[in-house]
């Protein structure tokens, strides 16, 4: 997860604050307003499927079955994964369970 900040409108300021910006990877995954701290999340259901088509292109050697089960059941999969995927870097799984898990 990294943050970085940018000046946003506000809709509870009613104004353009500094905000912080959440990512997992290189997706935005929620936005927070520095002033009033007004959070607004992008919804998991939203994330998941997109996370996974930005996993799939930095990826390019994992198979298109493999990401669309687990877009379908994100828990079964990692489950299921053998281990040596398991192996992965700890960036990647922090990101992962960073969505799946809300
Ligand atoms: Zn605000």
């Amino acid at each position: 997860m990294s943050v970085e900040h940018a000046d946003l409108a506000c809709e509870t300021c009613g104004r353009v604050t500094e905000h912080e910006l959440h990512y997992a990877g290189r997706l935005l995954e929620s936005t927070r307003c520095t002033v009033c701290g007004t959070r607004v999340e992008v919804t998991a259901r939203a994330m998941v499927p997109a996370y996974l088509r930005d996993l799939e292109q930095r990826v390019v050697s994992k198979p298109r079955r493999m990401i669309r089960r687990a877009a379908r059941d994100p828990v079964g999969y990692a489950r299921s994964l053998p281990r040596a995927v398991l192996r992965q870097p700890v960036k990647f799984w922090r990101e992962f369970w960073s969505l799946v898990r809300r």
